[in-house]
């Protein structure tokens, strides 16, 4: 079976449109969603309906909580926080059930995804280099787990006594008895200085997980953040960079 995992699409429907034409031409059977649904984009109501529409088995992110007032906006940036409070304006009563809804974790074909990190989730920590990716990882005994939330993407395994730490695109081999965490990257607003859209493809078949990018029209998403006057700039000028 082919599993796509998306994460961190941010409401940016021009991004989640283009992932999931890729979803529908390349023999994927399902899609799993580790978080950030909404926050940032122009389009949150739009996207949430997307996730549902397609049933995706999904987990919470820090932002999808934060629209629905389960999770406060202490600490977030300005950007991020002016942007929660237009988008919780945006959301209907079922997309905020939706969102309110959804748990910290969960297991689905095999795999277990969280947000953050597997070690605490409700902390939502960054797992920024590899001693905390290492550290993340040593919590889990699953031999697979799904991660967003740093927006960079990345595959790290152990097993053997050895390990191994993948941040480029690529098809790599999930080995029989080595534990993986995952980290598939942003659909709607990258951050590793490649604007194209990443998703993680599992194979569980091949036995493979695939960093995947997948080019969407940037500018479209741009400006429709741009048209409106309670997101901030910023939010438009960083999808060009990936940053
Ligand atoms: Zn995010």
């Amino acid at each position: 079976m082919r599993i796509a995992v998306l994460s961190d699409i941010h409401a940016n429907v021009e991004a989640l449109d283009a992932v999931l034409a890729h979803v529908a031409s390349a023999r994927i059977e399902t899609c799993l969603v580790v978080g950030d649904v909404v926050g940032y984009g122009a389009d949150p109501a739009g996207c949430v309906e997307r996730i549902m529409r397609i049933d995706a088995a999904s987990v919470a992110g820090n932002h999808d909580w934060a629209a629905v007032g389960r999770l406060g906006i202490e600490a977030f940036n300005e950007s991020a926080a002016a942007a929660i409070r237009w988008t919780a304006s945006q959301l209907g009563s079922a997309h905020k059930a939706y969102l309110q809804d959804l748990p910290l974790e969960r297991r689905e074909a095999g795999i277990l995804m969280v947000h953050s990190s597997p070690r605490d989730p409700a902390e939502w920590p960054y797992l920024a280099d590899l001693r905390e990716v290492r550290r993340a990882a040593s919590s889990v005994e699953d031999p697979l787990c799904v991660v967003g939330h740093s927006h960079v993407p990345f595959v790290y395994g152990r097993g053997d006594g050895h390990e191994v730490f993948h941040r480029n695109p690529g098809v790599y081999p999930l080995r029989a008895g080595w534990r993986y965490l995952v980290n598939v990257g942003s659909v709607g607003q990258p951050r590793d200085g490649d604007p194209r859209s990443s998703v993680g493809i599992v194979d569980s078949d091949a036995r493979t997980v695939e960093l995947l990018r997948i080019p969407y029209p940037v500018r479209d998403a741009q400006a429709k953040i741009r048209a409106i006057a309670a997101l901030p700039d910023f939010l438009a000028w960083r999808l060009q960079w990936g940053v």
